[in-house]
């Protein structure tokens, strides 16, 4: 089995080591890639500590992939050795069932495969981008516009995506308010997308230093939310509100910001999910709730697209592999998310 540079975490609460982990020969549908950038999303935190439960250990995380194909399948139609590509979230899905039918395999009645920490097709337990190379069916591999960076572009993948689904779905456009909550990696290109859209944004955090890059990446206003007063002058204000906060929130201070058929959608992912609300939130002003999933490949390939048409990136810093532990210890000091230069990464 050909084996390729990574960087694991042996168990929870493990150090990250330096280790070979074996990928697949290619099968007739595979690309091999080398990567050249994988970002730092919050999600891999998330596994890393086990907050859902249920990580495989050892585990290689990062869903957040670009790089070059260096090989594929002999019934590989849509790449060729050379092509700048990425991966995002998922490397699988079963094909038949009616959302991979419709191009959203996201939501795969079976639970699509993930690109780390899950248990594949043929029994072996995927491993993610903190790594050297990676085998993916062609299904799963996006193509990078030549516009875009490839350090830039990795964010897309799946911050991207995640913000540009939701938007999308709920019509984001001119005329629209806009309330991104929390400005990390999602939340930035939350701001950048919802706003090159048309949407009049403003973004609700806990950070006042962000007030200038929130303003530069579109936004319209910033209000610091532990600011009651600011708060309380925008109820029943928004449109939609996209939460990526990745901590639980008091719901109906919340929807109380929506107006008439306003939506809270929620992307962020606690590590305690259950959350409530008082039922009259809603029907107060037929408000919504919904959450979403990242994205299809199909729609993960229009945010690429759409990225590279109105020059949005990622506002990142690329750091060395050595700098991974450092960087999972002050995740929210990312301007605004941290990418993984993988050439730096050494050989066992
Ligand atoms: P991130 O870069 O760490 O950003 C999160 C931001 O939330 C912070 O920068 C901060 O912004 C704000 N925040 C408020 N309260 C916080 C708290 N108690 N702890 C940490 N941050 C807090 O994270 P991310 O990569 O954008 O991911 C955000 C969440 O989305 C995570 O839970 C992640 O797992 C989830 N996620 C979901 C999907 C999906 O498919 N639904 C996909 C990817 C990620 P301010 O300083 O502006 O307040
Ligand atoms: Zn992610
Ligand atoms: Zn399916």
């Amino acid at each position: 089995m050909p084996t390729t540079p990574a960087l694991s975490l042996p168990a929870k609460g493990a150090p990250f080591t330096l280790t070979a982990i074996e990928r697949r020969p290619l099968r007739a549908n595979d690309v091999r890639i080398d990567i050249a950038f994988c970002g730092i999303c919050h999600t891999d935190l998330h596994f890393g500590h086990d907050d859902w439960g249920g990580t495989f250990f050892p585990l290689v995380p990062g869903h957040e992939i670009t790089g070059v194909v260096r090989e594929v399948g002999e019934a590989v139609t849509a790449f060729a050795p050379g092509d700048r590509v990425g991966v995002g979230c998922m490397v699988g899905s079963c094909g038949k069932c009616a959302p991979c039918a419709a191009g959203e395999e996201q939501y795969c009645v079976e639970g699509f495969v993930k690109t780390y920490s899950a248990r594949d097709h043929d029994g072996s337990v995927t491993q993610g981008g903190y790594s050297r190379s990676i085998v993916v069916a062609e299904h799963f591999v996006l193509r990078i516009p030549d516009a875009l960076e490839l350090d830039g572009a990795a964010p897309l993948l799946c911050a991207g995506v995640t913000v540009y689904s939701p938007l999308r779905r709920l019509r984001t456009g001119a005329g629209m308010r806009v309330g991104v909550l929390g400005m990390g990696g999602l939340g930035h290109l939350g701001v950048k997308i919802a706003a090159v859209m048309g949407a009049e944004v403003t973004l609700l955090g806990r950070s006042p230093e962000k007030r200038d890059d929130a303003l530069a990446f579109g936004a319209a206003r910033f209000v610091d939310t532990r600011d009651n007063g600011q708060l309380a002058g925008l109820t029943g204000y928004f449109d939609l509100l996209l939460n990526t906060v990745p901590a639980p929130l008091d719901l109906d201070a919340w929807l109380g910001l929506l107006g008439l058929g306003g939506t809270l959608v929620n992307v962020g992912a606690p590590a305690d999910p259950v959350a409530s609300y008082n039922t009259f939130s809603l029907l107060a002003a037929r408000r919504g709730i919904v959450g979403s999933s990242i994205g299809g490949i199909r729609e993960t390939q229009e945010t690429l697209d759409f990225c590279a048409r109105h020059g949005i990136t990622a506002e990142i810093e690329r750091i060395p592999a050595a700098r991974v532990p450092q960087a999972w210890e002050n995740l929210s000091d990312a301007r605004y998310r941290y990418v993984i230069d993988i050439a730096t990464l050494g050989t066992p």
